[in-house]
């Protein structure tokens, strides 16, 4: 079972000159919150870069971490959705009302392309309104 202290990190190649492992990134939640970044320290061209954020990260670094620890999704134990997690879900993911349909019709399974860590962040958020989400691989 993951923690409040889940992190998923890879390292990527240089964008510069393609040296292996001389960039890094890393998902993990801060108070809450999303939080990823990506750092360069090139030790063949000297490339440095530090970008970081809150919130979902750009997707080329989602695309990374599927790869390197698969999509999750969240199981709810709970006997039906509740209108407090439909909420919840639909403002964390800002969804439209045809992606919350598709929501409640795999109840009890919350699939959306989450990394561990936004699987996670996402359990924590519905664990505050009473489920007890567990976290599990999705399969395809
Ligand atoms: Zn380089």
């Amino acid at each position: 079972m993951p923690t409040n202290d889940q992190v998923e990190t890879a390292s990527l190649a240089c964008p510069n000159c393609g040296a292996a492992k001389a960039s890094k990134i890393r998902q993990t939640i801060r108070s809450g919150k999303l939080f990823w970044s990506e750092s360069t320290n090139c030790l063949i061209c000297g490339t440095q870069i530090e970008v970081d954020g809150t919130g979902f990260p750009p997707e080329n670094i989602r695309k990374i971490l599927y790869v390197e620890y698969g999509k999750w999704k969240i199981r709810l134990t709970s006997k039906k959705i509740s209108p407090v997690t439909l909420k919840i879900i639909r403002e964390l993911f800002d969804l439209n009302m045809e992606k919350l349909r598709r929501i409640i019709e795999n109840f009890p399974d919350i699939i959306l392309p989450l990394t561990n860590v936004e699987a996670t962040w996402l359990a924590q958020h519905l664990g505050r309104v009473g489920e007890k989400p567990t976290i599990e691989l999705q399969s395809d």
